[in-house]
Formats: C-alpha cells, sequence, structure tokens
C-alpha cells in the first residue's frame, strides 16, 4: 500500500484538505489557507480538535444528535459485542437488537405499533412518503396521494424530502422536485403574518392549512408531515391549540398525520417525543439522530397498525410495502439504541432536559433583557432559539454575516452553538442551542457568557 495513513495532524489536515468533501461546506477558503476543522475525541459535553483545543459543544455533535454526550463506554461496548456476534443480515430477516429495540421504543409510544428501520432522517422520511403514496394507489385509486409539509420546516436532503421542504436556501437550485408536495405557512408566532398573536394566531395558522386543503381538495391530499418544534428553520414552538387544530384538521379529511422526530426525538424537549407536549396522536412518527446518539446510525419510521394494516393483503402481491434499505438490516443501530435509551431513563436525562432547558431559557431570557438585538428567545427543554434584529420595532434580521461572525466568535472561545444559515433569505438570524441532554447549569452559563461576550464585540 502506497497510503501511510499517519496520524500526524498534519498529515490528516492535508489528507483532509486534499479529498474529503464536507457537508454544507465552501471549501474555496480550504484554498487559501484556512484548515478544515477535524474533531478527533469527545467526552461528555466536550471535544477536542485536531489542534488540541478543548470546545464546549452546544449542539450534540454540530446537528443535535449526540444526546447522551461523548465517549459512553458501554454503548461503544453494546456495539462491539453485537456486531461481532452478528454485524448484519439484511433483507427480509429480523434481527436480536432490532427486536428488543422495537419493543422499548413501542413501550415509548403509546398508540403506535410498527417500526420500520433505515438509517437517515431523510431515509426516514422517504419511507413515510412511500407509505403514504401506496396507500394512495391501492386504496383511494391514486387519489390523495399529495402530502402536505409546511414552511421553514426541513425533512431531509434527499430530492423528495427537499420537495417536502420549507427551507428555500436548501432548495434553490436542487430542482426540479417530486410533484405533489404542497406547502402550508409557517407557525412562527413572532413573525405572526396577521398580526395575531396567541390562541388566535394559532387559530389564523389552522385556518391557513386548512384554506389549503380546500383548495387543493381534502380527497387528494394524503399526509401532512410537521416537525413537532421546527428545528433548523428557526426553533418555532407552535403557539397553544395548534396542535389541537391540526389533529382536528386530519380527523375532518381523513389525512394521516405523519410527525419528524428527527431532531426532537428521544428526549430532546423533555418527553419522549416531541409530539407528546402537545398530546397529539400521529399515524406515522418518523425518528433518527437522538435514537442511537450518533454512536452507530440508525433511524425509524413507526406507524399505528391502522397504517400497517392497509399492507397486508397476499392476494396481491402489489400490497407489501416494496421498499428496502440494505443498512437496514444493521445490528450496530439498535444494539446502540438499546443502550442510549437505557441510559437516559437511568440518568432521568428527560428530566435533567427539562430543569437544565430552564436554566437555559432563563439566561437568554436575561441575555434578552441586556442586548436589544435578541427580539425573540423561544424553545423547550434542551433545545432554544434566540432570534436577532437590528431593530425590535421593524424585526428586521441582523444581517446574516454579523450572526456567522457571533458563532465564530463563540468557537474562538470553546463554545460550539448553531445558527440557522441554511433557512430562507434574509432569516438566517436565530442562535440555535441543543446541547446534549447531560448538560448542568454550569456548562449553560458557560454557553451563555460565551454568547453574551459575542454579541457585545460583534454588534456592540
Ligand atoms: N428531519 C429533520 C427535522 C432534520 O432536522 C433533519 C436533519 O437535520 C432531517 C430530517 C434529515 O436527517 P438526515 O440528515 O439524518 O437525513
Amino acid at each position: 500500500m502506497d497510503v501511510t495513513l499517519s496520524n500526524d495532524p498534519g498529515h490528516i489536515v492535508e489528507a483532509d484538505r486534499a479529498h474529503i468533501w464536507h457537508h454544507m461546506t465552501q471549501h474555496k477558503p480550504y484554498d487559501s489557507g484556512v484548515d478544515p476543522r477535524i474533531i478527533v475525541e469527545g467526552k461528555g459535553m466536550k471535544v477536542w480538535d485536531i489542534k488540541g483545543k478543548e470546545h464546549l459543544d452546544a449542539v450534540s455533535g454540530g446537528v443535535w444528535t449526540v444526546n447522551v454526550g461523548y465517549g459512553r463506554e458501554r454503548i461503544g461496548k453494546a456495539i462491539a459485542d453485537q456486531v461481532t456476534k452478528m454485524c448484519f443480515f439484511g433483507g427480509t430477516a429480523g434481527t436480536i437488537p432490532g427486536a428488543h429495540f422495537a419493543e422499548m421504543l413501542i413501550d415509548k409510544m403509546p398508540g403506535l405499533d410498527r417500526v420500520y428501520y433505515a438509517n437517515s432522517g431523510s431515509e426516514a422520511n422517504e419511507k413515510a412518503f412511500k407509505m403514504v403514496r401506496q396507500i394512495s394507489h391501492k386504496h383511494y385509486g391514486g387519489k390523495k396521494s399529495k402530502i402536505l409539509y409546511r414552511e421553514r420546516d426541513y425533512h431531509g436532503t434527499t430530492i423528495a424530502c427537499l420537495s417536502a421542504g420549507g427551507q428555500e436556501e436548501r432548495n434553490a437550485q436542487y430542482g426540479p422536485f417530486t410533484p405533489d408536495f404542497i406547502a402550508v405557512p409557517h407557525c412562527l408566532e413572532y413573525r405572526s403574518q396577521d398580526g395575531t398573536s396567541g390562541e388566535a394566531y394559532a387559530a389564523a395558522s389552522i385556518k391557513a392549512i386548512e384554506d389549503v386543503i380546500l383548495r387543493e381538495g381534502a380527497d387528494t391530499i394524503g399526509s401532512i408531515c410537521l416537525e413537532p418544534i421546527t428545528a433548523g428553520g428557526g426553533i418555532i414552538v407552535p403557539p397553544v391549540g395548534y396542535w389541537d387544530g391540526v389533529q382536528e384538521l386530519c380527523s375532518k379529511y381523513n389525512i394521516l398525520l405523519h410527525i419528524d422526530e428527527v431532531v426532537c426525538g428521544v428526549g430532546r424537549t423533555g418527553t419522549w417525543f416531541g409530539y407528546q407536549q402537545f398530546g397529539v396522536k400521529p399515524d406515522i412518527v418518523t425518528m433518527a439522530k437522538g435514537v442511537a446518539s450518533g454512536y452507530a446510525a440508525i433511524s425509524c419510521c413507526v406507524t399505528t397498525n391502522a397504517v400497517f394494516d392497509q399492507f397486508k393483503d397476499d392476494t396481491d402481491k402489489l400490497s407489501m410495502f416494496r421498499d428496502i434499505s440494505t443498512f437496514g438490516g444493521c445490528t450496530g443501530g439498535p444494539a446502540a439504541a438499546i443502550e442510549n435509551m437505557l441510559i437516559i431513563e437511568e440518568e432521568d436525562l428527560r428530566g435533567n432536559s427539562v430543569r437544565t432547558g430552564e436554566h437555559l431559557e432563563n439566561n437568554l431570557n436575561a441575555l434578552m433583557e441586556k442586548h436589544k438585538w435578541i427580539g425573540d428567545v423561544r424553545g423547550m427543554g434542551l433545545f432554544a432559539g434566540a432570534e436577532l434584529v437590528a431593530d425590535r420595532g421593524s424585526k428586521e434580521p441582523v444581517d446574516e454575516k454579523l450572526v456567522a461572525a457571533i458563532v465564530a466568535d463563540c468557537m474562538n472561545q470553546g463554545v460550539i452553538i448553531g445558527a440557522t444559515n441554511k433557512s430562507l433569505p434574509g432569516f438566517n438570524n436565530t442562535l440555535m442551542f441543543a446541547p446534549a441532554l447531560i448538560a448542568t447549569p454550569d456548562d449553560i452559563d458557560h454557553v451563555t457568557d460565551a454568547v453574551d461576550q459575542a454579541i457585545t464585540r460583534v454588534l456592540g
């Protein structure tokens, strides 16, 4: 072999610069002296980069994934034991960890019954869309094939998921898209489209969805796909009454409710799943990130038996769900997911999300009192956003370059936070926090102190 595989930091940086195409990255600066960032180790809420710099990670692995924190030996051991015994069997067969994790998951999701395994959030959502389309063909003669999605929500990176994506900057230049995905308006009360607030805003938002249903025709709509709390689109918590309204619309017009829990799931907001905060009863739930906290790739599309049973018909060979995912047969994912869920339970990390989440919210509210640039603070549990505005009256967003400068300043201070940077043109202005569910009040103080300093330095 002519390759050295040297662990020398300089070698790794140059190998990365020469060969890696990073996600969501403009590579031009790497041609002119900027080094790619390489993370080499993690423990608890901290990570270390290849230059030895320590960072407190307030976004759980950059993309809100490592819910139980880094360095969990028992998850590593569970994966190693399982894959040594039986690493993979795909196609139609099941596996022992697959069965065990499904039992555990369904126990946390009353009203849901079936788990379909895949590898990423996008893939789980694709499964859900395919189920809806197949139900449309099998049971409605091809009608009820349309899928509603909401402005500012994000459901993944494939073409069908982008077709269901409400974030313009993610979609630009990737069309043409899959037909029959129809947008409904967002529900960000802070930017209420008609000036109403609270329950009146919720009612107006529901009416806006109903208007779309009536315009398109209820008999053409199969499902509505929503994040419980819009994540990357700006940490948008719907107002009281919104979810009751969604549920009523789904019953009234016979529309399946598909909730995308890829971010909010597995304890992030304090309940096992975000939808459980709002008392809704979904027909389909998709999840990924926190399911195994990034220790292994796994995602799930979970359905009711009412959905599942529509695929049972041995008189019609096209009836079964004719879908497959090679790596849905990996056992490392469910083995990791089992330990991940046990840790969340044993360490009461959902309780910690609520308690420490309150601390985070209080700190951000205190920053809002201090800095006129923060127009709104919102979130739930250890999941929060602070929207930055140039002027509180007009709510004009702070320029996204300045928002990026605040994130970069925090990074220089050794604190990793996020920001909407791929949402809507002009609205990439919300700082985002989703630390591991093990975060302590001291960790949160460390993070918000860094943000305080960064805002002062960048915005004054
Ligand atoms: N759904 C939501 C709400 C997400 O935030 C994401 C990714 O960030 C996805 C789906 C897609 O997940 P993945 O990147 O694992 O495909």
